[in-house]
This record gives C-alpha cells, structure tokens and sequence, in this order.
C-alpha cells in the first residue's frame, strides 16, 4: 500500500506519523512516532494503529546529532522494519509568510522562499525546514509538500491584519497572521460534515493544548485569531506569557538589562501556566494541586479565554457556537464548564452530565449557543492536503 509521511519537526524532536492511501479519498493511520531528545539523548518510539507499541530504541547523541540524522533514522525503520514505500511527505510548517494561502509542493525555489521567513519565527522555521532540505537533497523523486499553520488564516481583513504601527512594517511582513491553522481547518471541516447548520454560521473555536489560541469562523473561514505575528499573543499558555503591553518588554530590556535573546526565553518558556503557578505548564497538575498559585494560574487561564470569547464574538458581529479542542479543550470537562460560565452572559448553557461525559454535543436544550467538543487532528490534515495536492499533480501531468 502506497504510504504518505507527515513530519512535525520541533527543535530537540521529530514527530512522524504514516497513512495508508486507502482507495479514493481514504486514509489510514499506520504509525505514530516520535525521535526525543535528538542530539542530547535521542530515543526513537512509534505504535500502532492499535497504540500496540512497535519501537522504542535509544541512540547515542552521535548516531542522532540532529533533525537531519533524525529524519533519516526515521525514514529508515519505515523502510526497513515496517516495509513502507512513501508515496509522498507532509510537514507541518510554521509560517508561510503573506504569500502562501495554501499548502505548497515542494522544491528548491520553494525552500528558498520559505527560508526567508525564518526570521518571523525564528525558533520553528529553521526546523520545520530541516528536514525538507535534507529529503530534497537524498530523495529529489519524493514529492514533498508544506502546510502551514498561518495559511487557514490568510483570509483576514486588512484591519484584521494590521497593528497600528507605520505602513512600512507592515509591507516587510510584521503582521497578524495567526497560528494552529491546520487545526481549525480540521476543525471547520468537522463541523460541516457533523452539523452543516452550525458550520455555515458565526462560530469560535479554542485550540487549547500546550499551545492556546481562539479563532473567530465566519461560514467556515477564519476571520481572526488571538494569535498574532509570532504564537506569543492572545491567551497565556503552557509556558508562553500570550497577550502582554509591549511597556513590559521595554522594562525587561530598559530598567533589567535583559537582552533580546533572555527576554525571547523568559517569554516562550517561563511565562504561562508554569510562570504564573511556578509549579507546571500541565494543566492535570494544576488541577490535582490544593496550592493556592495553581488555582490562581488556571482562575487567569480561564477569566482570559472569557473575555477573548466576547472580543472574538464582537469580531463576528455575534455567536451561533463555541468549540473546544486541542489537550485541554478536548480533555478537561471542569475547564469546558468553567470557561462557559465566562461566556454564559452570552445565552451559552452548558449540559453538565454530556459536558462530563465527554460527547461532542455539550450545550443544554435551552443555551442559544451550539457548544461542542470536537477533537482536533492536525497531521490527518497535513495527510489530505498531501493527498490532494500529489493527484492534482498527477492529472495536470497526464493533461487531464
Ligand atoms: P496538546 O498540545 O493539544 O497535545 O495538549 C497538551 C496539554 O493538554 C497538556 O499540557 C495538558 O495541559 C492538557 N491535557 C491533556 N489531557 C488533559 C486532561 N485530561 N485534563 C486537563 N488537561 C489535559
């Protein structure tokens, strides 16, 4: 069976899964894996569609230095263990800059491209594009192909996109673009095949993992976002600080003597849920705790998803739904119902015991509010996408 391979190369880590290329328009989950700890302890594990494990090997930090190495180690137990041919490979890229609206094939000119946006996210691009380069360099046949978090959201207004900062900066490219884009395309796609009613009106979203953010859906297109020019702003999250008056910033570098690169750490690493409680970025951990930063941290996690839903609602000129996904928003029921409490003013009314019970369909009979919990699936996107765009190649060559 013919294979397609997604990556998602982070800086120490490569996560891979594999699709089976199903008749016309399926596609099976193989494999799902991941390479840790590359360059300081690398580990290679994988499982089963079954979550039956498949590997788990560890490496010397010689044999896996880097996501090149890692990548090839990876393409290795594919081929030799598990016997998959690749039809083709999917990464998830960070940004696509103002010019990519859509998943790109790949090739030289595109990587170049691509490489002039390394600025705008310094610490994903370089290693979302690690990979491509070393898979163009040993596998030229390969199609390879690059989804973007940012392209789902190039639709926005120009008053969306804009900061009020002077023109010029704009035009090099300092503009909103939003983030987690794969996920609310999934998610949008969900919601028209489950409830089409719901899909053609004005929804939210709230991608809450690790990372966070809220998109404001018009008739299944994104209108605007809480995440901006990098994936620091809107809501707080695991341990990135989100929204912040730049003044902050100015004080940090001004009064503390901090440098660019100090404050880039303290922001993405230490703030959030790990900075405000000081105890972790996992909300589970925040939950089990009785100490009093815990609560504090997930009460703050909670009143600004509350008031993102009015601002989101305000974009969208009104609310017809709000949907949970991502670790937390597909997970934790007491989170769904404390963040709807926020909103409830809204004419949003949770039903407890489905909330509890974890179905998709969570709003009571009498909230005016459609409120769902739908569970996101970034790499089966990246698989369609893939998928779509290596036939629409294929007929173009065979002149169809
Ligand atoms: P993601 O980035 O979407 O994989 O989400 C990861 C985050 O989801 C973790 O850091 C946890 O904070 C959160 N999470 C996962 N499972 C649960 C759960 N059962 N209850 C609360 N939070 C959860």
């Amino acid at each position: 069976m013919d294979t397609i391979l997604v990556l998602n190369a982070g800086s120490s880590s490569l996560k891979f899964q594999v699709f089976g290329i199903a008749g016309t328009n399926g596609l099976q989950r193989m494999v799902k894996g991941q390479i840790d700890g590359v360059g300081t302890s690398p580990r290679l594990r994988a499982m089963g569609p079954d979550k039956r494990p498949l590997v788990d090997r560890a490496y010397s930090p010689d044999e896996v230095p880097d996501l090149p190495a890692a990548t090839h180690v990876a393409g290795a137990w594919l081929r030799e263990a598990q016997g998959f041919e690749l039809a083709a490979v999917g990464h998830r890229v960070v940004h696509g800059g103002p010019d990519y609206a859509r998943p790109v094939r790949l090739d030289d000119l595109v990587l170049r491209h691509l490489e002039r946006y390394i600025p705008l996210a310094p610490l994903h691009q370089p290693n979302n594009l690690a990979p491509i380069r070393t898979l163009i360099e040993r596998r030229p046949d390969l199609p390879q192909v690059a989804c973007f978090d940012t392209a789902f959201h190039r639709g926005h207004s120009a008053v969306a996109d804009h900061y009020a900062i002077p023109e010029r900066f704009y035009a090099e490219g300092v503009r909103r673009y939003g983030f987690h884009g794969l996920s609310y395309e999934y998610v949008s796609g969900c919601l028209r095949d489950i409830a089409p009613n719901i899909a053609s009106g004005r929804v939210i979203v709230a991608h809450l993992g690790s990372g966070a953010s809220m998109c404001a859906l018009s008739e299944g297109r994104s209108v605007e976002s809480t995440l901006g020019f990098t994936a620091l702003d809107g809501l707080p999250m695991g341990t990135r600080c989100g929204q912040i008056d730049p003044g902050v910033i100015l004080y940090l570098i001004a009064e503390k003597g901090m440098t660019a690169a100090q404050v880039q750490d303290l922001l993405y690493r230490e703030c959030g849920l790990k900075g405000l409680s000081g105890i972790s970025n996992d909300v589970r951990d925040l939950l089990k705790s009785d100490d009093a930063r815990a609560t504090f941290a997930l009460d703050h996690f909670v009143y600004r998803i509350g008031l993102y839903a009015g601002t989101l609602a305000a974009s969208l000129g009104g609310l017809d739904a709000f949907v949970f996904t991502a670790g937390i928003g597909e997970n934790s029921a007491e989170i769904r119902a404390r963040i709807v409490e926020k909103f409830g003013w809204l004419g949003a009314e949770l039903d407890h015991a489905a909330n509890a019970a974890g179905e998709l369909m969570i709003s009571s009979g009498a909230s005016r509010i459609a409120l769902l919990a739908v569970p996101t699936d970034e790499e089966l996107m990246i698989a369609r996408h893939t998928l779509n765009l290596i036939r629409a190649d294929k007929m173009g060559r065979s002149g169809r």
